[in-house]
C-alpha cells in the first residue's frame, strides 16, 4: 500500500469547527487574533515522508495548524537541495 501524505484537517465555513481528531478536525478557512494565544496541541508528534509534526487548534475558534517541528534527514533528498541551490547560486550570479 502506498503511504500517501494526507492532511486530516477540513478547513471550511459550511461546518461547525470540531476536533474528531485522529481522524478529522474541521477547522475555519482562517486564523482569527484569538488563535495566537489559544492554540492547544492535538495529539503527538507525527512523521510523514520528510516532516515531524504535530497539529495545534485554537481553543476558542477551533482553527487548526499543522507545525513542523523538524525535518526527517535524508541524505539523497539534501544532496538534491544543495545541487539546486548551487545551480540556483549559480545563475543569480552570473553576468
Ligand atoms: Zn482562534
Amino acid at each position: 500500500m502506498e503511504r500517501a501524505v494526507k492532511t486530516i484537517v477540513e478547513y471550511t465555513n459550511e461546518k461547525p469547527p470540531t476536533n474528531q481528531y485522529p481522524r478529522l478536525l474541521v477547522s475555519p478557512p482562517s486564523s482569527a487574533p484569538c488563535c495566537f494565544s489559544g492554540m492547544g496541541e492535538v495529539g503527538p508528534p507525527q512523521e510523514d515522508e520528510r516532516w515531524v509534526f504535530q497539529y495545534k487548534r485554537c481553543r476558542q475558534c477551533g482553527y487548526v495548524v499543522r507545525v513542523i517541528l523538524r525535518e526527517i534527514p535524508d541524505a539523497a533528498l539534501a544532496a538534491e537541495l544543495c545541487a539546486l541551490f548551487a545551480k540556483s547560486f549559480v545563475r543569480g550570479f552570473a553576468p
